[in-house]
């Protein structure tokens, strides 16, 4: 047995030699061998009981079609002595009656191309051998079985006979001898179906079945030659964009039988529990079975520990290979075998797919084993598999009775993750309205669409019919943060009956349904979800903690609410990068202080400008000027009597206490970290009713005619949202443009902001309030923003002799800020990019529109690679943001500089990130662990992408 491993990536060379033993291969071999021949190479390099065969190459097929379809010079000699080399190996002989010789002819390309080119089973059986077969397995059954399988498929794929004329012979035989299904055929019954098929076969191809095993072999090997330039084949390669000209290869391979009585059998086993990761051999087998019935599940295989009791030694050798097979690919494998009569034979091994526990107990277990390393254990770990184990999920074990129980009634595509029960509900106006009352619902519907977002949000969790990943279920529901399984083709929905079937199995409006966003599985009935909770995940803290020594980004959170950065804080999150100081204007006791501060705010900065301007000019006429001081007078008197002025004072007056509370709350929370605070920044009439409510209630209003006060107080609102509205509001009136106008309610944050830092610090708290100055696209704005807040901030400081270390800064979300970047930040001291509305601007784009109308359509056609409001933009808006940090570094080399747009939480993105210098990624506290570990990889793919290069 090899017990060292190759793992050349050159291959030997190639010239006339179209033919390699399995042993001559290895796994770097993949362009000449194909993937099955590089695997199976590499197995047999192992070392493993891999049944003997070899491997045409890939250079052979196209030698092939080169040829006008003739084999290349060397090709059949050389295939002819490979057969020598296997019968001396296997102590078999190709069309030896005594002792036959039965082999696989199988396709197998650089990439794995399912189904779509030909095999050909049990070739080398003929009237003889058959016999043979069957006095050596004592099984005549199984023999005439194999039989008439193998002239079955030869007819199809070789000689091209339509397949359903074997199919209708098989038939009317079951019929004629009262089978149920093809088992219940006897010898007999089976020795007649093989005299009918060999009869289709003459009469199709005018010629007798080949009984030759080596006229055989040379057909087939040809059929799969042909088969690379199939339909399917085709039409499968353009759709992948493999290229044509690489050819397949075939590989030749012994036929081996679980089906050869009780000391045979046939299984697949992972390395470890490929659910939980737990290292302990997991899988199943089944006695005196082949490969196809396990997969059937006709019969209910046993567990591998059995196989220990069942066949000893099979099971020591068997568990003893995956151990070195584990070791080999220092990975989780995933196996089959195949026992034939006491002897095991491996048929193939790969890297096991997992779960996301799974992912993350692995790589760490085999870092702490000492097979890989930390960098290693990192890669292994998808983001999206620490997205998984925070979500909730369904208990395994409930799990696993669910489906026994025969309640798994579909499965579709994993479209966004999570666990969900809930009531089923066929229509998004019920879902919202049954939603917001509390009740769980499902939404299901044939596909989505803008109009059932309402219904999508009350919703615990999405089902649909149609639509892949990137449909407008799958993307709305990531987006919010909840499970869909999309495109469940077995689902019929009846919108009229209300009513959906699966597999046979109805369920009817207001029945409980499970889904699971992770795996796409769908289930009758409620099935126990287990919320995980952060600190008790104890691999995935392993996990992050190594990717925080390696990381070079810092990671933020964007939290408006102390409970959200104490979450953060416990997520591992190192600041707060964006703290939405409106969404605290919102709530019900605030929002009458609110409208106030709104509805006088016009009047009395009117009248506060124009003392302003007064003063400015009084004071440049001088003293003397006494028209010029009387004006100035009257316009003081007429702001100490307006009822807008003391209105608007007031509402400001009453909200400072309410702020600076606020603030001190998330300062406490993180405190010792830094807190980016950012100044108001939506149009202000987000925050009162909607114009079109207005109407309807002033119209109402007048009608009835009998509430004159309450009409006259709608009628003034009605007119101050009216004389708000904007035909962009995006890119209107909003941030610093109305910090700039309406300076009393920045001033109001301000006073806010240091008031409670000032507090916090007196208590020993240690406070690093950072205020952010929102949409900036000019140095001007910068510079008078900077001002006021500085005024503010030094008056707060001296009223109370205080000295708190703050920082001014600016959001960049405008292009013109990223081109001018280098004026800016000679008064910002930290940029943050704002990516959400840096998208919209640089695309052009209204988010909402945007994504209710044309963009999922736009990735569907291929003209945008994905939503750019999920994963960056590199191209255009990364290439902004370049800009902006050099020209930023320039002007101030120390300049902080962050991201806390939605992107902050997607890896692609803080891949970016790290590539362009930021000093943060500021996501929702939920994403934190995500950012944590992408950060990593992002260094380790650089480090590796550098030592690649070199
Ligand atoms: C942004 O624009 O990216 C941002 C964080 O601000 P908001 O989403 O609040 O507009
Ligand atoms: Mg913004």
């Amino acid at each position: 047995m090899a017990q060292t491993l190759t793992d050349k990536s050159e291959a030997p060379a190639t010239h006339g030699k179209w033919v390699y033993l399995f042993e001559e291969g290895n796994a770097g071999m993949r362009d000449l061998l194909g993937g099955k021949g590089a695997g199976v190479a590499e197995m047999t390099q192992a070392g493993l009981p891999v049944p003997p065969g070899f491997t045409i190459t890939t250079a052979a097929c196209n030698a092939y079609y080169d040829a006008g379809q003739q084999f290349p010079n060397g090709l059949w000699d050389q295939a002819k002595q490979a057969m020598k080399d296997v019968e001396e190996k296997t102590g078999k002989q190709f069309g030896n009656p005594s002792n036959p010789l039965l082999v696989s002819v199988r396709s197998g390309a650089k990439f794995s191309m399912p189904g779509m080119m030909d095999t050909v089973l049990n070739l080398g059986l003929n009237d003889e051998t058959t016999e043979g077969i069957a006095r050596q397995s004592g099984n005549a059954r199984f023999a005439y079985d194999a039989y008439r399988r193998f002239i079955q498929m030869f007819g199809k794929i070789v000689l091209d006979i339509d397949p359903d004329l074997y199919e209708h012979a098989l038939e009317d035989k079951k019929q004629e001898a009262g089978a149920a299904t093809d088992a219940d055929l006897d010898v007999a019954a089976l020795q007649q179906l093989v005299e009918r098929f060999k009869a289709i076969t003459r009469e199709q191809f005018g010629r007798d079945f080949p009984t030759d095993p080596y006229e055989q072999l040379q057909q087939a090997i040809a059929a799969v030659f042909r088969s690379w330039n199939g339909e399917r084949a085709r039409a499968y390669r353009q759709s992948e964009g493999i290229p044509d000209d690489l050819g397949t290869a075939v590989n030749v391979q012994t036929m081996v039988f679980g089906n050869m009585g009780n000391d045979s059998g046939t299984g697949v086993a992972f390395t470890r529990n490929p659910s939980t990761g737990e290292a302990k051999l997991f899988g199943e087998y089944l006695i005196n079975a082949q490969g196809e019935d396990v997969v059937a599940g006709i019969r209910t295989p046993k567990p591998i520990s059995a196989l220990h009791q069942e066949m000893p030694e099979a099971y020591q050798e068997f568990q003893d290979i995956a151990t070195r097979m584990e070791r080999h690919y220092r990975d989780m494998q995933d196996l089959e075998f195949t026992i034939e009569r006491g002897k095991l034979y491996m048929l193939q091994t790969r890297n096991a797919k997992r779960t996301a526990a799974a992912a993350v107990k692995v790589a760490v277990d085999m870092v702490n084993e000492g097979s890989i390393s930390r960098q290693e254990a990192l890669m292994r770990v998808d983001p999206k598999h620490v997205v998984q184990l925070l979500l909730p999920r369904f208990d395994d074990q409930a799990r696993q009775q669910a489906i026994d129980a025969g309640k798994l009634i579909a499965s579709g595509l994993n479209a966004s993750p999570g666990a969900a029960v809930g009531k089923a509900v066929f229509d998004a106006d019920r879902a919202a309205e049954q939603g917001i009352s509390g009740e769980a619902i499902i939404l299901v519907r044939p596909e989505t669409s803008p109009d059932d977002v309402h219904g999508m949000i009350a919703a615990r969790g999405i089902l649909t019919a149609r639509g892949g990943a990137t449909s407008h279920a799958a993307v709305v529901a990531r987006g919010m943060g909840k499970p869909c399984v999309a495109g469940v083709e077995s689902l019929r929905i009846d919108l009229g009956a209300r009513t959906m079937t699966s597999n046979g199995n109805q369920v009817r409006e207001g029945d409980v349904i499970s889904i699971d966003g992770a795996t796409g599985e769908v289930f009758l009935g409620e099935i126990p979800a287990i919320s995980p909770r952060f600190s008790e995940e104890r691999e995935l803290a392993e996990i992050l903690a190594w990717s925080d020594d390696i990381r070079r980004l810092q990671v933020w959170a964007n939290a408006d609410y102390p409970r959200d950065a104490e979450r953060a804080r416990e997520y591992g999150a190192q600041g707060i990068g964006l703290c939405r100081t409106e969404h605290m204007f919102f709530e019900e006791e605030r929002l009458p202080i609110v409208h106030q501060m709104i509805l006088s705010a016009e009047e009395a900065n009117r009248l506060q400008d124009e003392v302003s301007t007064l003063e400015a000019d009084a004071g440049q006429r001088g003293r003397q000027d006494g028209r010029a001081q009387e004006a100035l007078q009257t316009a003081r008197q007429r702001v100490q009597s307006s009822q807008a002025v003391r209105d608007y004072q007031d509402a400001l007056r009453k909200l400072l206490p309410i702020q600076t509370q606020d603030f001190r709350g998330i300062l406490q929370a993180m405190q010792g970290l830094p807190v980016v605070i950012r100044l108001i920044d939506p149009p202000l009439h987000e925050f009162l009713p909607s114009y079109d409510e207005l109407i309807e209630e002033v119209t109402t209003l007048r009608i009835r005619g009998n509430d004159p006060s309450e009409l006259k107080k709608k009628e003034h609102l009605l007119q101050t949202v009216a004389g708000m509205r904007e035909q962009n509001p995006m890119l209107g009136l909003r941030g610093i443009r109305l910090g700039i106008l309406y300076p009393g309610i920045i001033d109001m944050q301000v006073r806010a902001i240091l008031s409670a830092a000032v507090q916090l610090q007196a208590e020993g708290v240690d406070v690093r309030p950072e205020i952010m100055v929102p949409l900036v696209g000019t140095a001007n704005e910068m510079k008078t923003a900077k001002e006021r807040i500085e005024r503010v901030a030094s008056e707060v400081l001296g009223e109370s002799n205080a000295d708190v270390h703050y920082k001014i800064g600016t959001m960049i979300e405008i292009p013109r800020a990223c081109l001018t970047a280098d004026k800016i930040a000679e008064d910002a001291e930290f940029f943050s990019f704002g990516t959400n509305d840096l998208t919209q601007t640089a695309f052009g784009y209204s988010r909402d529109d945007a994504e209710g109308k044309f963009l999922l359509k736009y990735v569907e056609m291929g003209i945008l690679p994905t939503n750019p409001f999920q994963e960056l933009d590199r191209d255009g808006v990364g290439k902004l943001m370049k800009m902006a940090v050099q020209a930023g570094r320039e002007t101030r080399p120390d300049l902080e500089i962050g991201i806390c747009g939605e992107h902050g939480g997607d890896p692609s993105s803080v891949e970016f990130c790290n590539s362009i210098g930021l000093n943060y990624v500021s996501c929702s506290p939920f994403r934190v662990p995500v950012a944590r570990l992408a950060a990593a990889q992002a260094v380790i793919a650089e480090q590796t992408s550098r030592s690649e290069t070199r």
